[in-house]
């Protein structure tokens, strides 16, 4: 059985997925897994595709010190265990700076490229890259591919890709990117089959879950985003603060005298709605909270998501649907009706019963605009863009089938 191993590398975790590529040329998930704790509590732990648990063991923290050792336990486990030998592995990397526009495969030259691009996203690129590289030093004929998670923005109009600083400062790559590129071309593909007039027309994405952000997308392609140069804009999240005055962290460099680093840790780990709360970066915890500090915190989160709306809506000059995804847009009714409240001068109603039960369409019938509740993937994305780079399709038809 040829498989595709798909990886997501993060600073304490790698988490991935096996797919076997079936005789009709579509890929089925096999497993689903995570070594995380890594430096801490290390432990591998795996599922089969029903769920059932395949994997519970815990490491030595010396033997899982970092994300190469990480990535050495899964294959290992992968290899020795369930005998599965990949044909190729796909990779999510954050940032593919200005020049990916589509998933690349990966040589020495591509990473030292890539690794360029560790000080635009310092806190995930790094990791993203390690477990490329001790494939490449262990399997150097195991074929790998690098999708990005800019990379379905790269065609934003210019007007979308400036920010309005010196034309040199773009240049060097100080530019809007956005982030989440890999659930909303999922969420585009799918709402082509789900609502195929929809899909050709303007939609509103909502990418709600510990990171959030939003993309306005016309006939399927990215026109404008909610983050910018880093995934620390647009949306208030679970512990980063969304849109900011770039004038408050003046302030908390000069008149707070924190350090660079200080200010780099307290934008991604301390504000959104932990720090607005005081009490959790988790939007079930705050759901459940009877403190009036949780319900402002999930006031605002809904306000912000209702304003940036508006403005993506301007940059679609009109909204034909509005998508809800992630964990917080898959799962939470009582978020999506409060958005849907706030947007009904747009012309949203939801269907309480539909929306209560999370189903695919849950605007009622008479809603103006249509809202949907499309369960992302990015991982089947990463192995699609990896198959269609390793393997060509055998018949037009499952070119097809590949790209829908
Ligand atoms: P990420 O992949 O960015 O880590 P997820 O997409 O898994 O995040 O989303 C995590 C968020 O989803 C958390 O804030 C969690 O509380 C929220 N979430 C998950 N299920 C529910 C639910 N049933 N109700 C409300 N929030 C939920």
């Amino acid at each position: 059985m040829d498989t595709i191993l798909v990886v997501n590398a993060g600073s304490s975790s790698v988490k991935f997925q096996i797919f076997s590529i079936e005789g009709d040329g579509t890929l089925q998930r096999r497993i689903k897994g995570q070594v995380d704790g890594i430096g801490s509590r290390p432990r591998l732990r795996a599922s089969d595709r029903t769920g059932v648990p395949v994997a519970d063991r815990a490491y030595p923290i010396e033997a899982v010190a970092d994300v190469p050792a990480a990535m050495l336990v899964a294959g290992t486990w992968l290899r020795d265990e369930l005998n599965i030998n990949p044909i190729a592995v796909g990779h999510r990397v954050v940032h593919g700076g200005p020049d990916h526009a589509n998933p690349v495969l990966i040589d020495h030259g591509v990473v030292e490229r890539l690794a360029r691009y560790v000080s635009l996203a310092p806190l995930h690129q790094p990791h993203n890259l390690a477990p490329v590289r001790t494939i490449l030093a262990n399997f150097p004929d195991l074929p790998q591919v690098a999708c990005f998670d800019t990379a379905f923005h790269r065609d934003h109009d210019a007007l979308a890709d400036h920010y309005a600083i010196p034309r040199q400062l773009h240049a060097e790559g100080i530019r809007r990117y956005g982030f989440h590129g890999l659930s909303y071309e999922y969420i585009a593909r799918r709402l082509r089959q789900v609502a195929p007039k929809v899909a050709s027309g303007r939609v509103v994405v909502a990418h709600l879950g510990s990171g959030a952000s939003m993309c306005a997308i016309r006939d399927g392609r990215s026109v404008e985003s909610t983050m910018g140069f880093t995934a620390l804009d647009g949306l208030a999240m679970g512990t980063r603060a969304g849109q900011l005055d770039p004038g408050v962290v003046l302030y908390l460099l000069a008149e707070k005298g924190m350090a660079v680093s200080t200010v780099q840790d307290f934008l991604y780990r301390d504000c959104g709605m932990k720090g607005l709360s005081g009490i959790s970066n988790d939007m079930r915890e705050l759901q459940e909270s009877s403190d009036p500090r949780a319900a402002f915190a999930i006031d605002y989160f809904v306000y912000r998501i209702g304003l940036s709306t508006g403005m993506l809506a301007a940059a679609l000059q009109g909204l034909d649907g509005f998508v809800f995804t992630a964990g917080i847009g898959e799962n939470s009714a009582v978020i999506r009706g409060r958005v849907a409240d706030r947007l009904s001068w747009l012309g949203t109603t939801l269907d309480a019963g539909l929306n209560a039960s999370n189903a695919g369409k849950i605007s009622a019938s008479d809603s103006r605009i249509p809202v949907y509740v499309i369960p992302t993937d990015e991982e089947l994305m990463i192995a699609q863009h990896t198959l269609a780079l390793v393997v060509k399709p055998k018949t037009p038809a499952q070119a097809r089938e590949r790209m829908s």
